[in-house]
């Protein structure tokens, strides 16, 4: 049994009470290796946010649950390194499915967990989740639960329709499982394709393929029944189309990728949703990247010559991010 608490990291709790009230989100971005983990915590540390190192079920399977938590134990002390004295990291499980999953990871370290029973029956889901809060909360490790499904495909975790949370469900499932913080449904969803372009209207002023709006009035409903209990929206990618562009300009075949606008997310950020999940654009980045010198330099063989730039441009879509689109810049 290991404490996050003796590896540097802390739990939500009072992350996202501050994150509410000072009307911002925290970043939660996922990781797989090192680059990504560097550019994350470089980002974090100058632009002075807390975050959120997020391992998915691919992440475990790709990189090893284990050294992906001794990664997190050197990115506390890589941020102290850059001048951060108290970095605020959170080491979260990115849609755990099962008790057993929760658990090891409250076991070795992780600060935080999600428990993902969206695709159960209610009082299923209800059961799971209290199982595991009960079993965190132990330890002081903060759970993330779910209601309603999302849209879209990523790693393991895919649906083919969302179904939006149901607000009348929320208040009974936050008392009844003793959850942390709760994702919603209101029409974000996982992966690059979060729509289909029949779903989208094209932009007459630079001819790019819009989407439909989120749910707003499910959000609204929600902090209505739930005043002040953190909101965490999955699925929050932008899918910017300069990195689409510089993909399929080099070789890729990205076709119709298209993501949630950044203007809906910064007025997510501004309510009681404090935890926004970012993965795709850091993927679409660092292909990007990687692509470019592939083109350019068809003669390099160094991994450190292609790698290097995709960390740095993943750096970049941090920061802007950070402080562009969730607000949790100057926070620590
Ligand atoms: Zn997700």
């Amino acid at each position: 049994m290991v404490s996050y608490k003796d590896l540097g990291l802390v739990n939500t709790r009072e992350m996202f009470a501050k994150a509410i009230k000072g009307g911002y989100a925290i970043p939660a971005f996922n990781f797989n290796n090192m680059e990504q983990l560097q550019a994350i915590v470089k980002a974090a540390v100058e632009t002075k946010s807390p975050v959120i190192l997020q391992v998915s079920k691919g992440a475990r399977n790709y990189a090893n649950q284990t050294l992906l938590r001794y990664m997190a134990e050197g990115a506390v002390e890589y941020a102290k390194e850059l001048g951060c004295e108290k970095p605020q990291i959170v080491l979260h499980l990115d849609h755990g499915d099962s008790f057993e999953l929760c658990k090891s990871c409250v076991d070795m370290g992780f600060s935080s967990v999600m428990i993902d029973g969206s695709h159960l029956p209610y009082e299923e889901n209800v059961a799971l989740t209290k199982k595991v809060v009960e079993y965190a909360h132990q330890y002081d490790v903060t759970v993330e639960g779910e209601l309603g499904v999302l849209a879209g495909v990523e790693d393991e975790v895919s649906a083919e329709h969302h179904t939006y949370t149901n607000p009348e469900e929320v208040i009974d499932f936050a008392t009844r499982t003793g959850c942390d913080s709760l994702a919603i449904s209101i029409g974000t969803s996982h992966g690059a394709y979060k729509f289909k372009p029949e779903q989208c209207h094209v932009d007459p002023a630079t001819g790019r393929l819009v989407p439909p709006p989120l749910a707003f009035e499910v959000l609204d409903a929600v902090m209505e029944k739930l005043p002040g209990f953190p909101i965490v929206l999955h699925g929050s990618s932008s899918v910017p189309q300069e990195y689409v562009d510089m993909i399929n300009q080099y070789g890729g075949k990205l076709e119709a990728a298209i993501g949630i606008p950044e203007d809906e997310l910064r007025k997510a950020a501004k309510s009681a949703v404090c935890k926004i999940n970012i993965d795709s654009d850091s993927r679409l980045a660092m292909t990007a990247a990687v692509r470019k010198v592939f083109a350019e330099k068809p003669a390099e063989f160094d991994p450190r010559k292609y790698l290097g730039p995709a960390r740095e441009e993943m750096e970049k879509l941090y920061k802007h991010k950070i402080i562009n689109v969730l607000g949790s810049n100057d926070k620590l």
